[in-house]
């Protein structure tokens, strides 16, 4: 906070007393910010029931990019387009210091929205050989317009802060793929490597709310797809076969016991088997079977023991019937996020000082997020969840007075998009402020 009080205090012809607390301070800046966003608010809410209604998926979000990189060349961002297929990169620099990335994600979903708000989505694209809708089911227009403000708000403040601004806008979260997409683009060797990353995501608890952790805030993800192979023949004859469906349903119900007898049950850890094809009638028994599934985990061990056992499994149950090895194929996809401690207790204390105990811990969150991938690059980040919804029916939903929130990834989904935003855009301008403050790790 230093350089902030010292400047506010400056202007205040006090140079000559001790710099104030950081709580009082922190609560100065948040009403400069609170007023940066009243004067921004009636734009950032354009951009964002425009990018609602026209939501764009996994590596097609053109329109999408444009109108971002349009309004942060608007505020005197360098912008520098289609990293990682559709992705951004807009950069600011302010003086010496160190460079803080903000990242937002562009996807949205293949689904039909059904909240009824006035700005839903109708729109529909092709994807994956068909045609389907797209909403932004999962909130990341909230993201953009959060990012956007913060953009904003810090150029508004720029002599509150000496640095650089990196800020991307990043393709295909929802596929796991556009981290990876930006990084191989030459995210950190074409541009600046930043000393510090933060992102945010929204999810169904109370709006002005933040929750945030140190360590691990989501979980590896892995996808697992085998392929048994069998004898095909008559259904009346087995005896004649090697029947893979069998061997896929032992597998299917085996795999459990992985969980159940082989991890620690005091560590996370989820296999899901989401599909299954094989066969085409009563009467034939088919030649192979293909079972898909995904695996979660939070720690590189964990993952590593649920994919030696899924594997010793899927072998086990194909000799216990005398059929040919089975094709496992186990693909890494996201790793888990890593909140670096020292990035969160600096971002700590002023978001505490601003939010006070609405800015609260949380345990980790079973889904995955790409964003990890920054981190594993070697940036410390930290990367925490805001709100979206009224408090009172939060409260209500959780009493059982009133029917359960629909959560991201619901055609219900519908954050209340200005104390969201709002509160986005204050607490990611305060995190970054705080970062500031921090000397350069020189990487
Ligand atoms: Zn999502
Ligand atoms: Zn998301």
């Amino acid at each position: 906070m230093m350089r902030f009080v010292v400047s506010l205090l400056a202007s205040l012809a006090l140079c000559s007393a001790p710099p104030a607390r950081a709580e009082f301070d922190v609560a100065r800046l948040k009403a400069a910010i609170g007023a940066a966003i009243e004067t921004d608010y009636p734009r950032l809410d354009a951009i964002y029931k425009d990018i609602h209604a026209h939501p764009e998926l996994a590596f097609q979000e053109v329109k999408t990019a444009a109108k971002l990189a349009a309004e942060m060349r608007a505020i005197g961002f360098d912008v520098t387009e289609q990293v990682g297929k559709t992705g951004l990169v807009a950069i600011y620099r302010n003086g010496n210091g160190p460079t803080v990335m903000v990242r937002t994600e562009l996807d949205a979903l293949p689904m039909e929205e059904k909240t009824g708000l006035p700005y839903a989505s109708r729109d529909k694209t092709t994807w994956q050989g068909r045609e389907t809708f797209v909403a932004h089911s999962c909130g990341h227009d909230i993201h953009m317009a959060s990012w956007l403000g913060t953009a904003k708000t810090l150029v508004s403040l720029k002599d509150q802060w000496h640095g650089t601004l990196m800020f991307i806008a990043q393709p295909a979260e929802e596929i796991g793929a556009g981290a990876m997409a930006m990084l191989w683009d030459g995210l950190f060797t074409r541009f600046p490597k930043p000393d510090f990353a933060f992102g945010l995501h929204d999810g169904p608890f109370p709006y002005g709310h933040i929750n945030y952790r140190v360590g691990v805030g989501s979980s590896n993800s892995d996808s697992l797809a085998i392929k048994f192979h069998g004898r095909g023949g008559h259904g009346a004859a087995p005896q004649q076969t090697i029947d893979p469906v069998l061997i896929a349903a032992r597998f299917i119900v085996d795999v459990q016991t992985v969980i159940s007898r082989e991890k620690d049950p005091i560590e996370f850890g989820v296999v899901s088997i989401g599909a299954i094809h094989g066969g085409t009638a009563e009467n034939i028994i088919p030649d192979e079977v293909v079972v898909r599934g995904t695996i979660r985990s939070f720690k590189p061990e964990v993952r590593a023991k649920m994919a030696a056992g899924i594997e010793r499994t899927a072998k086990a149950v194909a000799a216990m019937s005398d059929a040919p090895p089975p094709d496992i194929s186990i693909t890494e996809g996201a790793k888990a996020v890593m909140n670096d401690p020292a990035v969160v207790a600096i971002a700590e204390k002023a978001l505490k000082a601003a939010f006070g105990d609405k800015f609260r811990t949380s345990p980790p969150v079973t889904a995955s997020e790409d964003f990890s991938e920054f981190a594993d690059s070697g940036v410390p980040s930290m990367f925490f969840h805001i709100g979206v919804y009224e408090p009172e029916r939060v409260a209500a939903a959780l009493n059982g007075t009133a029917p359960p929130l629909p959560p991201n990834h619901s055609p219900l989904f519908a954050p209340v998009p200005k104390p969201t935003i709002q509160t986005g855009v204050e607490a990611m301008t305060l995190a970054v402020l705080s970062a500031f403050e921090q000397p350069a790790r020189g990487n």
